[in-house]
Parts: structure tokens; sequence; C-alpha cells
């Protein structure tokens, strides 16, 4: 393992561009080095082969005779130092950083990997590239050890840096990780050559599957279009798995031999070399966070803040603030002072600190939403709520004639609905549902039915009495209403007969009086004319009167059996709610305590908001009937203001009878 320090740099350049695998050659030193065949490219990037056509013969490619390989480098009579630098250097300098890398060397026995991979041990100028890598990585402080196996050439030897990478500052809390794969892989000579037999042939043979294997899966990792890399078909190929190509700076040397003897292997090696360099990656950092460091640095800050607190808490002479978290008994005092702040006990709630706002806030959000709840639950007890997307509900109701279009109940003029059609806060369908499952199924409808229907039916049962007695009444005041209807229309008749024989009598008396008058011991003496029209007046005024007077006491009565039918109607309309709320809306177990003597009954309605409910043809006839009534201290609108003056008080006293009985 190794340890540097991070420079900051390296966080701007996460990404890499994609790079292409790095192919270098090296070529083994001999003093029979094929000058005439192999030949170096000016700038070193290059090798070309030149087969002579005599020794053609048994080669490869019979036609071809010339080959030209294009390489990032050909090391040629290169010290191990100068390919530490060309090759290696660079690679283990990104793996400190953060990427991971891997160097290879590849070809056929003999041709130098394990010499360019370990070098000699006896002598240090021949030392190879892993033992520098180390001392590369120990110049950052190195934590590391390694044992240099002697490695046989008919098998892969990886050798593998483990690399972590910390920043020196400490508020640095990302860290690199990388690995440096160094591979000396086996010899890649073919088995022809070799002239390998039982379990070395068999050995070769797996060497060269798995080196086919190494390069299709390199080249797999080069593909963008390909997404399967076939890691897993050899030990090799799956131990570099996440170190070959992908996100890793690979570089792979191939080491030749120089003789024109060994040039078949060598142009072998060099087509797997040029195959390698067209292959590209993609290196990335691997990045990672230190949570003992954050969490270390986020304490010391912590502490530091609270530090600064106090210090502007004692200069703003405010002492005592705790910005510890809350507890149960604290959050409980704010929720008394949001409660006390609404109800308007309290002016103001201090503020102290951040977290105390935030509580404050949050306990607003608690108040409202328990009130929300509350207010829910009232409406509930009081109305029937009928949720506005249950359209088949309004339509019932609507069907009724008890709720015009807009929600408003027939013959209301305010507006002022029975509760139907208004479905306040969270009452929705999903709640609703919820709250059906507490009843007996196999005893209710699941779905409660419009009260207009069920009105129906509560005036067939339970209400039958209540309903006969509010009949009667109706009808009594009906027939009150008609008889002062005709009263009113005899009294009209009597003032217009008044009316005529008052002209008829003024008539006579001005033709008296241009006769001239007959006056006898003073007792004006008139015609038998005028005598009887003067007794028909009257006797028509004492109609009128009769009539009147009959007419104030049918009003008296009507008045009377109005308030009886009123009063009935009420009756009939709250048991009919609380016959409701049991029959589709209570659980059982509370109707207990809704039994007769105790103080709860639900189910309610305003008097003021159901007064139309059950007024027939009959009624709104005569009510049109007594606007025609004359003048007289009984108006209809003065009647009709007392009444209704009358009904809210007595809205009002059975309210808050049912409030007080509640509170109990
Ligand atoms: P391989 O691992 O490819 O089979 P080796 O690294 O074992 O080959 O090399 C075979 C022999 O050649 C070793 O004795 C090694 O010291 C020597 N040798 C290889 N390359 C060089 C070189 N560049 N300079 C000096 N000696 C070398
Ligand atoms: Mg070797």
């Amino acid at each position: 393992m190794m340890r540097r320090k991070n420079d900051n740099k390296r966080y701007f350049t996460r990404m890499g561009t994609r790079k292409k695998v790095h192919a270098f050659v090296r070529v083994k030193p001999t003093d029979d080095f094929a000058h005439e065949m192999i030949k170096y490219g000016d700038d070193n990037k290059s090798i070309d082969i030149h087969i002579k056509k005599d020794l053609q013969k048994g080669v490869v490619n019979n036609k071809q005779t010339d080959w030209s390989f294009k390489l990032d480098g050909v090391l040629h009579n290169a010290s191990q130092d100068l390919v530490y630098e060309t090759v290696a250097k660079d690679v283990v300098a990104q793996a400190l950083d953060g990427y991971n890398g891997t160097i290879m060397c590849y070809g056929q026995t003999g041709a130098g990997k394990t010499y360019t991979m370990t070098g000699t041990t006896e002598n240090y100028k021949h030392r190879g590239i892993l033992p520098r890598a180390l001392q590369q990585g120990e110049t950052n402080r190195i934590i590391a050890s390694h044992t240099m196996n002697k490695n046989s050439s008919r098998s892969h030897c990886i050798f593998t840096i483990y690399v972590e990478a910390h920043s020196r500052t400490l508020s640095d809390e990302k860290y690199i990780t990388s690995k440096i794969n160094l591979v000396d892989l086996a010899g890649s000579e073919r088995l022809k050559k070799s002239g390998s037999e039982g379990r070395v042939l068999k050995e070769a043979t797996y060497i060269n599957k798995s080196l086919s294997f190494l390069e299709q899966a390199i080249i797999a990792l080069g593909d963008q279009k390909r997404d399967h890399i076939p890691f897993r078909q050899c030990k090799l190929t799956h131990a570099l798995k996440d170190s070959l190509g992908g996100n890793c700076n690979m570089v792979l040397l191939t080491n030749i031999y120089g003789e024109a003897s060994q040039l078949e292997e060598t142009l072998s090696s060099l087509r797997f070399a040029s195959r390698m360099k067209l292959v590209t990656t993609e290196p990335a950092i691997n990045e990672k966070y230190d949570a003992e460091r954050m969490v270390k640095n986020l304490e010391k800050e912590l502490a530091l803040l609270k530090q600064e607190l106090a210090i502007h808490d004692s200069l703003a002479n405010r002492t005592l603030v705790n910005y510890d978290p809350m507890d149960e008994i604290q959050i409980a005092e704010i929720n008394s002072q949001v409660r006390r702040y609404l109800e308007g006990t309290l002016d103001e709630i201090d503020i102290i600190n951040l977290r105390q706002i935030q509580e404050v806030f949050n306990q607003f959000r608690v108040v409202l939403s328990q009130q929300e709840q509350e207010v829910e639950l009232t409406l509930r007890r009081k109305y029937t709520l009928i949720d506005k997307n249950d359209f088949a509900a309004i339509s019932a109701v609507q069907k009724a004639g008890l709720m015009d279009v807009d929600g408003h109940l027939v013959g209301e003029p305010d507006g002022q609905g029975f509760g139907l059609g208004v479905t306040p806060f969270s009452a929705k369908p999903g709640k609703k549902a919820k709250s059906k499952k507490m009843f007996k199924e196999q005893l209710r409808p699941s779905t409660p039915p419009p009260k207009p229907v069920a009105f129906e039916d509560f005036k067939n049962e339970r209400g039958s009495e209540i309903n006969r007695i509010f009949k009667e009444n109706k009808s009594i005041l009906n027939e009150r209403r008609k008889r002062a209807s005709e009263t009113t229309q005899r009294i009209n008749a009597i003032k217009r007969e008044m009316d005529v024989t008052k002209e008829a009598l003024n008539f006579q008396k001005s033709l008296r009086e241009k006769q001239g008058e007959y006056e006898n011991k003073g007792l004006m003496i008139i015609d038998e004319e005028e005598f009887l029209l003067i007794l028909k007046l009257k006797d028509l005024k004492k109609q009128y009167r009769t009539e009147y007077q009959d007419l104030r006491d049918l009003k008296a009565e009507i008045q009377y059996c109005q308030h009886l039918v009123d009063q009935c109607r009420h009756r009939l309309l709250m048991e009919f709610d609380i016959w409701y709320n049991e029959s589709f809306f209570i659980p059982e177990d509370i109707q207990v305590s809704l039994k007769p003597g105790s103080s709860i009954r639900p189910g309610m309605v305003p008097i003021s908001r159901i007064m139309s409910l059950g007024e027939d043809d009959q009624d709104k006839f005569s009510q049109l009937q007594q606007t025609e009534l004359p003048e007289g201290p009984d108006s209809f609108s003065f009647y009709n203001a007392k009444v209704k003056t009358e009904q809210k008080h007595n809205y009002l006293k059975t309210m808050m009878g049912f409030q007080q009985a509640h509170r109990k």
C-alpha cells in the first residue's frame, strides 16, 4: 500500500479522455542482430521487417516479404532505467493519482519479459519495473512489502500494487484507491516451434489459449459498442478483470529477439502488439470518501460553531440559550404556545433560535391539522356531507328536487344549503372508504343511500308517528290559511261594496242639497232611497268588522299552527338525522353511548337550513294568496319576519341545549 499526498488538480480531471493502449517493443540485445531484416524507423516508433527471398520457405506468408509495425516506441539496447522511464513511470505516477494501471510483458520465452518486469536481483542497475515502481511509490511514503517469486516461463505472473492516497490536508475527506498490475505473461511461442510434448504441450496449449482470451478481452473492452466482456473465459482475464482496458492506463511491452532465427516468433509478437495498439481505454479516478475523517471534521466544525454561538450570545446579552435538539417536553411547550397564540391568549412567540423557530412552524402544522379534523368532525356530527365528486349521490339529491344544480336546497334564496354538496377539508373518497370498513357490511349498504331517499324510508318507519302529527298540523294550518284567504276575499268584496254605497249616498246627499233641505224641529228629513243606502252601509261596516275580527283570529291561529308545523318539521328532521347517522355512519360500539339517557345526540340539522323541506304546492299557494291581504296591523311581511325571528330563536335554543349536552 502506498500513501501519498493528494494535489487538488486531479479532481478536475476525473474522467480522462479515451486513450489507446500504449505498445512498446523491447529488443533483447544480441551480437547477432539481423540488421538486414529488422529496421527501426527514424522516430523510433516503428519496426520494419524484411525477409529475404531464399529464407522465405516455411515462413508464415509465402508471398509477403515486408511488414511495417507502428508502435509507441522501440527500445533497442535500452537500459532498465530508460525502459522504466519510457514504459512505466507515467503509469505509476497516474496510479498514485487514482488511476488503475496495467503493464504487461508479452513475448516468446527467453525474450526478456521477466528481466524487464523484475530484473536481476544481483545488480541494482538491472532491477526491473516492479522494484522501481515500488521505489517510485516510496518517495511518496510507501507502506509495502513484496516477495519476488521466481516465475516459470510457462505461467503468467501478476504483481498487484494497491495504492490508497489520502490528502495531507485533514479537511479533505476524499481519498483515492488504485491498483497497478504488473503482468509477466507466459511465453507466447507457438507450439510448433517449442516442440513441446505431453504435459508441457498441454500447458503450452493452455497458455496460448489464455493469451488469445486476453487479446479477446482487451479488444472487447476497446469496443464501445460491446457490453459483454469475456473475462470469465480464463483465470488470467478474470484476475485482471478490473485492470484491463476500461478505466485503466494500459501498456503492453512486447519483448522480441533480434536474431534472424527467431524472426517468425518476432513477427507473431509484433502482430499482437499492433493489434493491442488499436484498443482504447478510458482511465478514470477511483475516488472514495473517508467516513471517519468526515465525521471527525464535522464534529470539529460543530464544536467550533457552538463556541461561536456562545460568543455571539454573550455579546448579545443572551444567556443560557440551548442549541441541542429539543426533547418531548420542550416540543409540548411549543405546541401549547402555538395553541395559545391561535386562541389569542398569547400575543407573540419569542424567537430563541433556528431550531425553535422550525419547531414552532412544525407545531403550527400539527395544530392546524388537528383543528381541521375537529372542524370536520363537528360538521359531520351536524350535517351529512356529500362528496362533491360523488356524482351519483349528488344527482340523486337533485332528482329528489332537494338541491338545485349549484348544490343549494330548493327554496333557499340565500344559498345556504343543507350541508349537502360541500365536503370540507380532508374528506376524500379514500378516507370515507376507510371509515366504512368499521361497519358491519352485511347489515348496512356499502354506500349510504342519498338523504332524500332515506328520508322517505324514515317517514314510513321510525318517523311515522311524528310525520303523521306533522301532516295533521300542516293540514290544519292549510285549512286555516284557506279560510283566511276566503275571509280576505270577502273583506275585499265588502270593502268594494262599501265604497260603492258611500258613493251612491254622496250622490243622494248632493241631490238633496240641490233640491233644498227640509227641516222639522231640528230633525233632518231624508228620502227613503238615501235612508236605505245609509242602512246598507251600516250593515256593510258591521259585516266588515266581523269579518276583520275573524281574519285576525284566523291569523293568530295560523301563526300558532305555523309554529307547531315548524316544530314538528324540526323534530322530524332531527329524528331523521339521528336515525340516518345511526343507520349508516356510527359504528355500533359508539351507538351504545348514544342510547337514550346519554348526552350525545348526533345528526342535528339546523332548522333555518331546511325550512323548505316537505313544503308542498298547497303551502306555497296559500302563502302567495296571503300577499294579497289588505293593509292591516298584521301584514304579511310583518308576519313573516315574526315567524322567522321565532324560528331563529328556537334554533338557537336547541343548538345551545345541544352544545351544553355535548360539553357534559
Ligand atoms: P523471459 O522471461 O521472457 O522468458 P528472461 O527475462 O528470463 O526471459 O530472459 C532470459 C535471459 O536473458 C535472462 O538471463 C535475462 O537476464 C537475459 N536478458 C533478457 N533481456 C535482457 C536484456 N535486455 N539485457 C540483458 N540481459 C537480458
Ligand atoms: Mg520469464
